[in-house]
């Protein structure tokens, strides 16, 4: 996708500080972190909300759940926890069209 902002973000172009990559995704730190961890994963392909997903994308996205654990670990904070969510559409506030998973860990902020 030319005009998306994470599809840019995952070919480089545009600045991001990498917390992990594999084949099948890439993750980063929120350049708004609303938490002392906030790393954002996305899927190299784009898909832009989850009303997208298509059966084929099951093994995708199970593939992000297992790297929720991974972001976990690398960022030390899988044994005191942390919040994972995937926003979609208007009322959900998503804000970019591009599946992300957000993990926020550290300290919650109140909400
Ligand atoms: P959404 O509201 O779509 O679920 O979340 C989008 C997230 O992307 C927001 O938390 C926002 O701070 C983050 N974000 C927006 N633009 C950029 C950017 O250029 N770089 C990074 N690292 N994060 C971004
Ligand atoms: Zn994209």
């Amino acid at each position: 996708m030319e005009d998306c902002l994470f599809c840019k973000i995952i070919k480089g172009d545009i600045p991001s500080t990498k917390v992990y990559e594999d084949e099948l995704v890439y993750a980063f730190r929120d350049i708004n972190p609303r938490a002392p961890v906030h790393v954002l994963i996305v899927p190299k392909k784009h898909i832009s909300t989850l009303n997208d997903l298509q059966p084929d994308d099951e093994l995708l996205m199970g593939h992000i759940a297992l790297t929720t654990k991974k972001i976990a670990e690398l960022e030390g904070i899988a044994e005191s926890g942390y919040r994972t969510i995937f926003n979609c559409g208007k009322d959900g506030r998503q804000m970019v069209m591009h599946i992300h998973c957000h993990v926020l860990g550290g300290k919650l902020l109140h909400e």
